[in-house]
């Protein structure tokens, strides 16, 4: 079977580290036909936007892409082409693994979690008034008389929307990844004792979810507790599900206990179409330099190989490059005991390709 896949290199390093994903990913064998989409500073000056519009219309008809990081313009009006990727397509949910290979410099060993983080909801709705404008002073006057509370008129405001709805089709989302994937714990993460409209409806939301999943473990966890726990035995935690905010802070912390950036894969995904890409950003002083490590973008395609089905050649490709990144012999600088040395990204990737081949 083909799969037609959108490729979306990016810029910065973004080149360099989906060349590498794309090249194990078809040693694998399985047969993907790429359809490469530019988008991103470097194509502004030919279309006159960083998305242009055939790359969302390629993602909705091949329903999957791969994506490399993309550079947000300061000071040009556009917003970030992936908050306006992920709005677009709907892709309600932001999956980020942290696993730990030996290999990676790392202060925690013992580490296999999954952050399910709700990615359209909550303060990032972009729902904001500005400090001193009118509409924010009358929205402060409103809200004085309806919840005899008072906000300083020098006040900025963001909303935080979280809906039973949203709720809802992430928590299962969590809860069926869990099933799916042999897991057998869900963490709610909120801050419901605070936040009872919000995070409290969250809260009760994902235990009315749980309740059709008696066979998965769910417990509730408060977001700062969360952190401390974290830190200090990540082994116990299995999946966790958080609105939007949280999510992004924790996922981060997550990432952190397996090694930083370099190794952090992520998927956006929705009822339609899904969106993998590296957490990592486009390292701009390293583009064009055959230096980046390619792993969170190989990471990303075994998700997509997981996603379309592949189960096999995405166990081989995560066993090989779990052997490359153990050996620590071919791997970029940053796999380094000291950061120094190492080899250039598509060497990483033919190492990862020779043990495949073995
Ligand atoms: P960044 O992730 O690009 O870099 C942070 C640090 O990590 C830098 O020191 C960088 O050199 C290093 N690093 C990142 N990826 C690496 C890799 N694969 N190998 C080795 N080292 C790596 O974050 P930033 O500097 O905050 O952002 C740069 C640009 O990327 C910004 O315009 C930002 O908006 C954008 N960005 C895009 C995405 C995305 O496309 N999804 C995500 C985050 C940031």
């Amino acid at each position: 079977m083909t799969y037609t896949v959108t490729l979306i290199p990016g810029d910065g390093i973004g080149p360099d580290v989906t060349t590498a994903a794309r090249r194990v990913i078809d040693a694998t064998g399985v047969d993907i036909d790429w359809q490469v989409e530019e988008a991103g500073t470097d194509v502004m000056d030919k279309y006159g936007t960083p998305l242009p519009d055939r790359v969302i219309e390629s993602i909705r008809k091949n329903k999957v892409a791969l994506k490399g990081p993309i550079t947000t313009p300061i000071g040009t009006g556009f917003r970030s082409v992936n908050v306006a990727l992920r709005a677009a397509l709907d892709l309600y949910v932001n999956l980020r693994p942290a696993k730990y290979y030996p290999g990676v410099r790392s202060r925690y060993q013992d580490v296999n979690l999954v952050v399910v983080r709700e990615n359209t909801e909550d303060l990032y709705a972009g729902i904001e008034f500005e400090e001193g404008q009118p509409q924010t002073e009358e929205l402060i006057g409103i809200l004085d008389r309806m919840s005899n509370k008072t906000i300083r008129p020098d006040s900025g405001i963001s909303i935080k929307p979280i809906s039973i709805s949203g709720t809802k089709r992430i928590v299962e989302f969590a809860f069926d990844y869990a099933e799916r994937n042999d897991r057998h714990k869900v963490s709610a993460v909120t801050k419901a004792n605070i936040m009872k409209y919000t995070d409290g409806l969250f809260l009760h939301t994902a235990r009315t979810v749980a309740e059709r999943h008696p066979e998965i473990e769910f417990q509730e966890v408060l977001v700062d507790n969360m952190c401390m726990q974290l830190v200090q035995k990540p082994e116990e935690y299995d999946v966790l599900v958080l609105p939007n905010l949280y999510g992004d802070i924790v996922s981060d912390l997550c990432a952190g206990l397996v090694g930083g950036l370099g190794v952090a894969p992520g998927a956006n995904i929705g009822t339609n179409a899904s969106l993998f890409e590296p957490v990592h950003g486009s390292a701009p002083k390293y583009a064009g330099q055959n230096k980046a490590n390619p792993t969170a973008t190989i990471l990303s395609g075994i998700l997509m190989l997981r996603h379309l089905g592949e189960e096999d050649a995405a166990n081989r490709l995560e066993s090989a490059l779990a052997e490359v990144i153990k050996q620590n012999v071919n791997v970029t600088y940053d796999l380094k005991p000291d950061r120094t040395g190492g080899v250039g990204t598509s060497q990483m990737a033919d190492a990862i390709i020779a043990v495949m081949q073995r």
